[in-house]
């Protein structure tokens, strides 16, 4: 009898997987065209999605030569990063640029949220349980008017999937400041170097913490010059940990 329910059911669920196909056909999640099965990027679009090399310079991320990974490279050499690490999974191109837009100026997040998925395995060889994901702060007053904090997201998202903890609220942003984006490499620098600071509460909070981790993470969704993952990195060493950089995408040319 139950063998038969279930045969029913069975059944059942696969005529409404049907009739899904048929009222919402699969699509690629970034081009948007047609599918045979539904797993969520096309042929084209996997050809055009680049994860970012492993032969870089560990302390950068940037890429080297074969022969010179894993680095110090030149620009490390004289003036390193905060960071003592810094990992990137896509490169900031093609589809995975696309994906990126598309969930931060329109809020689709399904492109986004496959490329972690596929990225799983990486983030769990580089993040461990005793790991701690921070987002880099965005102004209090963008966050108000947007709704969203993507890299608090982007935390969640990978922290869920790696086994690891995250928080918001150890980094804040002081001030406030124009739009990166909107500056030049000197000016944004100059504009970033007071721009991260530990909440003035963090105590209590790094506290609790403190015991659990081994190592902080401050993660962001597009590394370009790295001068913003700097400056939050260097204001999160006060926490006495060592501090290591994650970026969803990099884009390949510096700046
Ligand atoms: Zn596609
Ligand atoms: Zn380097």
């Amino acid at each position: 009898m139950l063998d038969g329910m279930n045969a029913l059911s069975t059944k059942a669920s696969k005529a409404v997987n049907r009739l899904s196909d048929l009222l919402f056909p699969p699509v690629c999640l970034f081009c948007h065209a047609p599918m045979p099965a539904g797993n969520g990027c096309c042929a084209a679009c996997l050809a055009d999605i680049s994860i970012w090399s492993h032969r870089i310079c560990a302390r950068c991320g940037s890429e080297l030569p074969a022969p010179l990974a894993p680095g110090p490279c030149g620009h490390c050499l004289n003036s390193p990063p905060a960071q003592c690490e810094t990992h990137s999974l896509y490169r900031y191109h093609g589809p995975v640029r696309e994906a990126i837009l598309g969930w931060k100026l329109q809020g689709h997040q399904a492109a986004v949220r496959w490329l972690l998925a596929q990225s799983m395995p990486e983030l769990q060889r580089i993040l461990g349980a005793r790991s701690l994901l921070l987002p880099v702060p965005m102004p209090l007053s963008r966050m108000r008017k947007n709704g969203q904090h993507h890299a608090a997201n982007l935390c969640r998202w990978m922290a869920e999937g790696a086994g690891c903890q995250w928080r918001w609220q150890l980094l804040r942003r002081v001030g406030e400041q124009p739009r990166q984006s909107a500056l030049s490499g000197q000016a944004r620098r100059k504009n970033l170097r007071k721009a991260f600071a530990l909440a003035d509460d963090y105590g209590p909070l790094w506290q609790d913490l403190a015991g659990q981790v081994d190592e902080i993470w401050i993660a962001d969704d597009i590394l370009t010059t790295g001068s913003t993952l700097h400056y939050a990195a260097r204001a999160s060493l006060k926490l006495g940990k060592p501090v290591k950089v994650l970026s969803l995408a990099r884009t390949s040319l510096k700046q």
